[in-house]
Order: structure tokens, then sequence, then C-alpha cells
């Protein structure tokens, strides 16, 4: 009982309708208000790539794995999925939409990190740890 009300006390903290509010405020601060997604939601299914973006559609996704982690961070990836809705792919023009947003390159490391992390308990090193879960 606990569990589920502490389940559904952090999808309202971090919902999809906070989502697209977030989208809405950080497309007019750093992109002049011209990405307007249709839609913004969090998604299960999206393990291999933090947010994706379909412009046909105007939709945006981002992985339930970025909940829980610092706002600059989830602020980060609504940011550079919304960049996709002007600029398709990362050259220059993308990143240079990027750059108005302070913590690119921070947030950018911090999800190094998490990869970085994730793969540790594979190396040679860690084996025993994982084994004793
Ligand atoms: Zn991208």
């Amino acid at each position: 009982m606990l569990d589920k009300l502490a389940a559904q006390e952090s999808r309202r903290m971090l919902g999809d309708a906070e989502l697209a509010e977030r989208a809405a405020r950080l497309s007019a601060q750093y992109l002049g208000g011209r990405a307007v997604p249709d839609n913004v939601r969090w998604v299960t299914n999206q393990n291999t790539r933090w947010g994706s973006c379909t412009p046909a559609e105007g939709s945006i996704r981002l992985s339930h794995r970025l909940q829980g982690m610092p706002e600059y961070v989830i602020d980060y990836v609504l940011l550079h999925e919304l960049a996709h809705l002007l600029v398709p792919g990362h050259g220059p023009r993308f990143w240079k939409l990027l750059d108005a947003y302070p913590r690119t390159e921070r947030a950018r490391g911090y999800l190094e990190g998490v990869v970085a992390a994730g793969r540790l308990p594979h190396l040679p090193a860690a084996r025993d740890e994982e084994s004793g879960q």
C-alpha cells in the first residue's frame, strides 16, 4: 500500500502534464518558442535512448529511466528532443541550438557517467559483488 502511494506520488511529481509544461518553458527560454510539440510523455519501453522525437507527429518521448535524475539532466534531454523538432541530426546547427542551455556539457557528462556506471558490474573486478546479490 505504501509502495503504491509512493509510486503515485512520484508520478504526480513528474507526470506527463508537467513534462509538457517544462517543454513549453524550455522552448520559450532557449528556442524562442519555435519548438512546439503536440505531445510529450514518458515511456517505459525505451531502454537504449534517453529520449526520442518524431517531428512529423510533433511527439517527444522520454525514457522513464530519467525519472529521479537531477532536473537539469531531464531538462537537457527535453531540450535536446525539442531542438530535433527544428533541426534533425546532430550537425553544427543542432548543437548551436543547445549552446544556449548552460548545462548541456554537464548534463551530457552526467548521462555518460550513468551509462558507464551501468557497465561496471560487467567488469571482472565487480563480478563477485554482482553474484552476491
Ligand atoms: Zn539527438
